[in-house]
């Protein structure tokens, strides 16, 4: 298969030539994640297309409140004449999906993480959010977003721009977020959803980490861990615990924050959040990815070796600051 750079407008088009659109989805989905395939499903389905969404995880609780995310499926059906992964960096973040994926002939990524080529058409740019994309390729097609899906545009923005405060956050949000609110998103549910209210389970999770609460090299990592004990006692599941890590983060002192969750004995899901620190290089290592201030990343082994594996590579590799973008002076 040749893979293909493919721009923003050429993405409009491939989009607008085929009638049937599978949309995936990535893993421990999030709101860019969500609201990117819901809106362009919907906006589709509204121009005539066939269009449906597969996600192989469950949605979390805050993000089920938006009732059309009912139309996210966790099982496979229907023909389709193109595939679209949405906000994945990798194929693999399609989960279980990945291989149908892999076999099939027309696909396109949508993506901000300027990560890999693993479809035939790759629309990849450096965006604050993959809504911020599916936003442009809307007005390419000239359809122009309802208040419906200008809400779930609205989620990915604000999700992905730490509600307007992460260092992705530029011009182009701010005037986004404007034309929005003109259309009629409803700005105030979404940040009442994610940015305000949580559900009392994961408020006692949050308590639970804080009271397990380390600090390492005079404070400047902080580090939260969730085992499989603390959930089953809480009564909370994988996707509340995506909060954890601003907490580490939020520290004053720390220049990295990790949160490590435990998903079954001895394997590790990895979340680490940067102030001036690339954390993406420190995930690359272990096989994981993401953002130069927002990475995560999977790791094996008992919790004790594990972060010692995550300490050791912050100190002794790839712990840099960022200056003007780029990751250039050692801790
Ligand atoms: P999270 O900490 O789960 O919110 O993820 C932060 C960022 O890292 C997101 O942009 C994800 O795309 C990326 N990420 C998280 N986990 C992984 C992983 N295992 N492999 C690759 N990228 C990841
Ligand atoms: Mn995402
Ligand atoms: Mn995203």
């Amino acid at each position: 298969m040749k893979f293909q750079k493919t721009n923003i407008g050429q993405a409009a088009k491939l989009l607008a030539d085929n009638n049937r659109i599978a949309l995936f989805a990535h893993t421990n989905p999030d709101g860019d994640t969500v609201g990117a395939c819901v809106a362009l499903c919907l906006a589709l389905r509204k121009a005539g297309h066939v269009c449906e969404v597969f996600c192989d995880s469950d949605l979390g609780s805050s993000i089920a409140k938006f009732e059309e995310t009912s139309i996210i499926r966790k099982q496979f059906v229907g023909e389709y004449d193109l595939f679209v992964a949405v906000d994945c960096g990798d194929i693999f973040r399609t989960g279980e999906f990945a291989k149908l994926y892999d076999g099939f002939e027309r696909t396109l990524t949508i993506d901000h993480h300027c990560g890999q080529f693993y479809s035939r058409f790759n629309c990849l740019y450096d965006y604050a959010s993959t809504c911020q994309m599916v936003y442009e390729i809307l007005h390419q097609m000239g359809l122009t977003p309802d208040s419906t899906v200008a809400t779930y545009l609205y989620m990915g923005l604000c999700t992905d721009t730490g509600n307007f405060m992460n260092r992705n956050t530029d011009k182009a949000s701010f005037v986004m977020a404007g034309e929005l609110l003109d259309l009629g998103a409803d700005i105030t549910k979404v940040c009442r959803t994610f940015f305000r209210e949580k559900t009392l389970v994961k408020t006692r999770l949050i308590g639970r980490a804080l009271n397990k609460l380390r600090v390492y090299d005079d404070g400047q990592v902080v580090l939260l861990y969730i085992t499989q004990n603390d959930l089953a006692d809480i009564g909370a599941e994988l996707t509340d615990t995506s909060v954890l890590v601003n907490f580490a983060v939020d520290v004053d002192t720390a220049r990295v924050g990790i949160a490590i969750t435990e998903c079954k004995k001895d394997e590790f899901k990895v979340s680490m959040r940067g102030k001036d620190v690339c954390v993406r290089l420190v995930c690359e290592e272990f096989g994981g990815g993401g953002h130069d201030l927002a990475a995560g990343c999977k790791l094996q082994g008992p919790l004790e070796e594990v972060i010692d594996n995550l300490r050791t590579e912050i100190r002794n590799r790839h712990v840099k600051r960022l200056r003007k973008g780029k990751c250039t002076i050692e801790m």
